[in-house]
């Protein structure tokens, strides 16, 4: 299957809060887009009140690839943007490995070095557990204070806590659920004034006042050839920094390189306790079998 490429044409402003998100969009351009350059930012997933370098030197941490920014890399190919993808669950535990006198309370810094050696117009912070809840607000909260790009919040996290994180105005949109489809909208809205389809589920709050974009709420497309991404993922050294999960250490796979493939997405039940079907949508999704063996061909 190919890679979708995103179809952005001329719309007039509309309405209500479209019209609202396409006036705060402009009034950013004018304030933040100085080039084409997007940073997507993987929170790390860790508690970082009770890091111990011990645990890092031996593997402890998970250290999974940022699959999910993957899938939103891809599906900004097109636009004519430079996206880059800064995984700081993995920088970090690589720089408290690689180099004893860097203390983990530090990890800030290397949000800081890739922001001066980047300098990105649009900053998209992704953050899927609980776990990374005060690195995320450490994160927005360091963005926020420089204010020198656009950030827009995204993953579970935000899904959730958008009302918290605008009220203290911490993005300048969150953008709910997949964000495949939404992603791309917002940025053609951004970067060029224009957009195709109208999406739902980003939110913002440009004078005090949250709105949420009108448009389709579906599930995105997501059966993606990511390998082009991988370029961005240095997923060969992500094994000796972490683990992918407690049982690999357990069958002595410590050593042993591992990725995360995604085959399927969704789920059947609608369990109220969970966040996956707010997440995700109704029912099941599945990658083509091709896409998929083309990615493990590629990771083998
Ligand atoms: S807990 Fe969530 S993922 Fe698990 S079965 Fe229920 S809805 Fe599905």
């Amino acid at each position: 299957m190919g890679i979708p490429t995103v179809q952005v044409v001329p719309v007039p402003l509309g309405t209500g809060e479209n019209a609202s998100l396409a006036a705060w969009a402009a009034r950013l351009r004018r304030e933040k887009i100085r080039n084409r350059r997007v940073l997507l930012v993987q929170t790390p997933q860790l508690i970082l009140d009770s890091f111990d370098r011990e645990i890092a030197l031996r593997r402890g941490y998970y250290n999974f690839p940022p699959t999910g920014l993957q899938y939103l890399y891809e599906s900004l190919r097109g636009m004519g943007l430079e996206v880059t993808i800064l995984n700081l669950n993995h920088e970090l535990l690589k720089r408290v490995c690689d180099d004893p006198d860097f203390a983990a309370s530090r990890w800030l810094e290397i949000l800081g070095e890739a922001l001066d050696r980047y300098a990105p117009s649009v900053v998209g912070v992704s953050c899927m557990f609980d776990t990374g809840i005060a690195a995320l607000l450490a994160i927005l909260g360091e963005l926020r204070r420089r204010d020198e790009a656009v950030v827009v919040a995204g993953g579970l996290i935000p899904t959730y806590e958008w009302q918290s994180l605008l009220d203290r105005d911490l993005a300048h949109f969150t953008v709910a659920g997949e964000g495949e489809e939404r992603f791309p909208f917002l940025l053609g809205l951004l970067f060029d004034g224009v957009w195709g389809e109208a999406m739902g589920g980003i939110r913002f709050c440009p004078d005090g006042e949250i709105m949420e974009s009108r448009g389709v709420t579906r599930a995105a497309a997501f059966d993606r050839d990511l390998v082009a991404s991988y370029a961005e993922v240095r997923i060969e050294e992500h094994h000796l920094y972490g683990s992918l999960n407690p049982f690999a250490r357990m069958a002595g796979l410590a050593s042993t390189p591992f990725a995360a493939i995604q085959f399927q997405r969704g789920c059947r039940a609608r369990c109220t306790f969970c966040a996956v079907p707010g997440l995700m949508g109704k029912g099941v999704r599945s990658r083509a079998l091709a896409t998929v063996l083309a990615e493990m061909a590629f990771l083998i």
